[in-house]
């Protein structure tokens, strides 16, 4: 027997994890229009916050803007994909007015959100959306409605601070990637302070976090250290970190691929929990456990409290091209 045998570890791997339907639809989007088109295809804003898949897309042929007035003028004919989060309405105007071809790939959930708000808009109502300043969703979503007619509140206490025009003309919406807990608290604050303020018609915080956040929740209790894939930009990803933490991991953190897994700080452990936000490919946590593979004698334990079924098509203009397993092996591993 060997005498240096490695220590057991059970992994509580959490279900669901990694990609939305959204972000799915995004990153096929890209690769779709790359085929259809060829390269170069351009992308304006990181398609979805996970530098692994940006890398891959660029690897293929995507060129990565942050507005449309860095595309040449020898690639005006060139297609350009608007990110998952969403853009402000002056965005596909001003490619209108650029003349550029250009597919939407926001996901139809913030479409929703959008949507949304505009109702609150039409019925009169003055938007206080709920989310997190400077997060491009956000931007996307003030952007949908005329200057000064959004008011964005992050926290209880911006809630107090805040002075309406008409207290009972009030409607508010959220980021689609919140903390539902957090959340329900500035609501709760909300309602409290303006008992006619009007919710949307649907939940806006989406099914993907709400299912990520609930699987996490259930995994973390008892887990010596819980790791969530993702980037230090993905909203849903740092909110999984405050969940794990929360519901009683001992430890959480955020790692973006098994080279950033602090080994020294690790310590020794147990039981691991480890999710993956909605832009983290699988790929990336099947490194990660390969990663403890090597270091201790793993058992994966699937802790799954949901199946997701949901699934968005792309749209018509790329429809005709087939999408193969292929395709899409640099962020779901196989070929
Ligand atoms: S996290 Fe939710 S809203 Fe965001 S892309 Fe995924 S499904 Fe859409």
């Amino acid at each position: 027997m060997n005498a240096r045998a490695n220590p057991p570890l059970t992994i509580r791997l959490c279900g669901p994890r990694g990609f939305c339907a959204g972000v799915d639809r995004a990153i096929q989007i890209v690769v779709l229009a790359l085929k259809k088109f060829g390269a170069p295809v351009y992308v304006r804003h990181e398609i979805v916050h996970n530098r692994y898949v940006v890398d891959g897309l660029k690897a293929k042929g995507a060129i990565f803007i942050e507005e449309l007035s860095e595309i040449p003028a020898a690639d005006r004919d060139r297609p350009v994909v608007f990110s998952a989060h969403g853009v402000p309405k002056s965005v596909p105007a001003d490619a209108e007015a650029r003349n550029l071809f250009y597919l939407d790939a926001t996901c139809p959930l913030v479409s929703k959100v959008h949507k949304q708000a505009m109702r609150h808009q039409r019925l009169g109502r003055h938007v206080l959306l709920i989310g997190h300043a400077g997060h491009p969703e956000v931007i996307g979503t003030m952007g949908q409605l005329p200057e000064g007619a959004v008011t964005l509140v992050e926290t209880e206490e911006d809630v107090a601070r805040f002075e309406p025009l008409d207290p009972a003309a009030l409607g508010f919406v959220t980021q689609t990637t919140l903390s539902v807990e957090d959340t329900a608290g500035v609501i709760r604050a909300l309602r409290e302070r303006f008992p006619d303020i009007r919710a949307p018609a649907a939940e806006s915080i989406c099914y993907a976090t709400t299912n990520r956040q609930d699987a996490v929740r259930e995994a973390a209790p008892g887990t010596d250290l819980f790791l969530i894939v993702g980037a230090p930009n993905s909203s849903n990803s740092r909110r999984l970190v405050e969940v794990a933490e929360r519901a009683g991991a001992r430890r959480a953190a955020l790692v973006q691929r098994a080279a950033d897994i602090d080994w020294d700080a690790t310590g020794p452990i147990a039981t691991l929990g480890l999710s993956a936000g909605a832009s983290a490919p699988e790929l990336l946590v099947d490194e990660i456990i390969a990663a403890f593979a090597e270091r201790y004698a793993v058992t994966v334990d699937p802790a799954v409290t949901a199946v997701e079924t949901e699934n968005f098509p792309v749209m018509r203009a790329i429809r005709d091209v087939e999408l193969t397993p292929a395709d899409m092996a640099f962020v779901n591993g196989g070929s």
